[in-house]
């Protein structure tokens, strides 16, 4: 299934190139590039996390068809692979699929993994490929019928993918009325309306290969005043991870505030948007005017638009090298590929989005390619000389945020220069510290590196908020090294024991510090700089325990990404961001 998918990848971006050149021909341009990008993201995202999910899903229909089934295994397999047992089972898919979709938008749990779909404000061929990456943990219950009637595991797969790639088509603005056709089958027109967010058209047509079901069940609508798309709460935003989540947050964060036990069922499995009224007010959502849909647009430079496309670009290849070999890949190596994935969709949809300058972008890029390449490495994945991809994008990820921080400081007025020079200096002493690391004899001058590193840190957090601005952080990080450097004393080399403590007691000095300034500051900068601060104390826990103790799995996978995230949220968010002052001169993109 996954190598079908991939078949049909290069047709499906074919017909997008087209029906994007046939808009720009005929004056309809129906694509805004970012909204595509993020779409196309979403299917990719879906299809790695789904041959990630695949043994569970197909074992789970498996199991049911084998143990659920009503027809002996031989005569049932022997009617549903006969022709007619074939269009039928395509049939009776396309049925359980009705409901499922039904339950995706009149029951808010279903929802939560059906909106993706939706989110798009433009409707052309790439939101056929914005699909969920959760459908598989409750959508499979639609389908025991199928399981019941003895369809086999492979016919059942077989229907699942001709009715996923038929609804591709359907997806376009081009394709007008068709007349009989239109209200047999799902065509452009009748599915149009059900991506429309005006009142007569929500919750229309759910057919995925036939429109009959609708016609049969009461939820058909035919098209009529022109159809405005997405969801009554828009997203607006390109973040994959955020779209995929965004329902379920909502319905958590609802049902912790609920008063009682019948308003929390009701809001899980309720109609999606249905909300208590004390929460509603306590906290207010955005909801759209269908008749003032508007458009989001944000701004980002040429450059990190550029390398927006570069990292979409490379998810693209590797998500089609991954889902070829994804059903013979070791869980250790699929696991690796869908984490390194989804950081560089991520950092995609946040360039997009302008929420990460260009150069902390192409650090993240760097990021993603020595973790995977260390941790690939590791786990002997073939294909790549692993190791060495690895070794190559390491250094440039805190050289390039060095390069960052260089140019901030150069732009910074007089009375932040010290601040953007400590920044600066820990960035670049860190870099030392990851070459050092890398040859050997390097552990005890990377060591004194970092220990430089963090001791800047301490300095940059202690701006504004003095020396430990609360006890308690300072109490609980303290407590927390002494247990470390227990567990490592004593397989601690006698020479290194004493550089290790005062390893150890800078560092949790640092993280001490950094909690210390959010407790104080309590805004989303100080909170986000402090969770780095955090993930690098625990990235030098594996490290030791690693090193000192024990082998840890995966080794370098839990020590480099959590390193990585650790500098670069620093990085980001150590410092307020300059004042707009180049920005006036890049081109604005108007939303309207
Ligand atoms: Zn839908
Ligand atoms: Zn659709």
């Amino acid at each position: 299934m996954g190598r079908a998918i991939v078949l049909a990848t290069p047709v499906f971006l074919a017909l997008i190139a087209l029906e994007y050149a046939w808009g720009r021909r005929t004056g309809r341009n129906t694509y805004g590039l970012s909204d595509a990008v993020s779409s196309i993201a979403l299917g990719i995202m879906s299809q790695y996390t789904a041959a990630f999910t695949r043994l569970l899903r197909v074992g789970v229909y498996a199991a049911a068809a084998s143990s659920l089934s009503l027809v002996p295994a031989e005569a049932a397999a022997a009617f549903w692979t006969s022709p007619l047992g074939w269009v039928l089972a395509l049939v009776f898919y396309d049925f359980c699929y009705y409901w499922l979709h039904r339950a995706g938008h009149e029951s808010a749990i279903f929802w939560a993994a059906h909106v993706v779909h939706h989110q798009s404000r433009h409707y052309n061929l790439s939101t056929a490929l914005r699909q969920t990456s959760s459908g598989a943990l409750l959508g499979w219950v639609f389908y025991l019928p199928m399981a019941v009637a003895g369809v086999p595991s492979q016919v059942f797969a077989i229907v699942a993918l001709v009715d996923l790639l038929y609804q591709f088509w359907v997806h376009t603005e081009h394709v007008g009325k068709l007349g009989w056709f239109d209200r047999w089958f799902v065509s452009p027109s009748n599915h149009r309306v059900h991506h429309a967010i005006q009142d007569g058209y929500l919750d229309r047509n759910y057919g995925g290969v036939l429109v009959v079901w609708d016609r049969l069940f009461g939820t058909f609508v035919e098209e009529g005043e022109r159809c405005t798309y997405g969801t009554r709460k828009p997203l607006d935003s390109w973040d994959p991870v955020w779209a995929n989540v965004e329902v379920y947050a909502g319905i958590v964060r609802d049902a912790w505030h609920a008063r009682d036990w019948r308003d929390r069922a009701r809001v899980v499995f309720g109609r999606p948007g249905w909300r208590p009224a004390d929460v509603a007010a306590r906290f207010p959502v955005a909801t759209l005017d269908p008749a003032r849909p508007g458009r989001f647009d944000p701004e980002a430079t040429p450059t990190a638009r550029a390398l927006a496309i570069a990292c979409f670009v490379v998810a693209l290849g590797a998500t089609t090298a991954f889902l070829w070999e994804a059903d013979t890949l070791p869980v250790a190596v699929r696991a690796i590929g869908v984490v390194a994935l989804t950081a560089l969709l991520w950092l995609s949809g946040a360039l997009l989005q302008g929420r990460l300058p260009a150069m902390l972008g192409a650090a993240g890029l760097a990021a993603v390619g020595a973790t995977a390449g260390a941790a690939l490495a590791a786990a002997q994945a073939g294909g790549l000389d692993w190791a060495t991809l690895g070794r190559a994008c390491k250094p440039l990820v805190l050289g390039l945020a060095a390069a960052w921080a260089w140019r901030r400081w150069r732009a910074s007025d007089a009375a932040d220069a010290r601040a953007h020079a400590l920044l600066l200096a820990a960035l670049v002493a860190s870099l030392a510290g990851d070459v050092a690391l890398m040859v050997s004899g390097g552990f005890l001058p990377g060591l004194v590196a970092f220990l430089f590193a963090h001791v800047a840190y301490v300095m940059l957090f202690a701006r504004g908020v003095g020396a430990m601005p609360s006890r308690s952080a300072a109490f609980a990080v303290a407590v927390y090294g002494l247990a470390m450097l227990a567990v490592l004393w004593p397989h601690l080399p006698a020479g290194l024991r004493g550089p290790v403590a005062a390893y150890v007691a800078v560092i949790s000095a640092m993280g001490a510090q950094a909690i210390g300034r959010a407790l104080v500051q309590r805004d989303a900068a100080s909170v986000a700089t402090a969770a780095g601060a955090l993930l690098f104390v625990a990235s030098d826990t594996v490290l030791a325990l690693d090193r000192f103790v024990a082998p840890v799995p995966l080794a370098p996978f839990w020590i480099l990404s959590t390193y990585f995230t650790a500098q670069l949220l620093i990085a980001r968010h150590a410092l307020p961001d300059l004042p707009a002052r180049r920005a006036a001169s890049l081109p604005v993109h108007v939303a309207g």
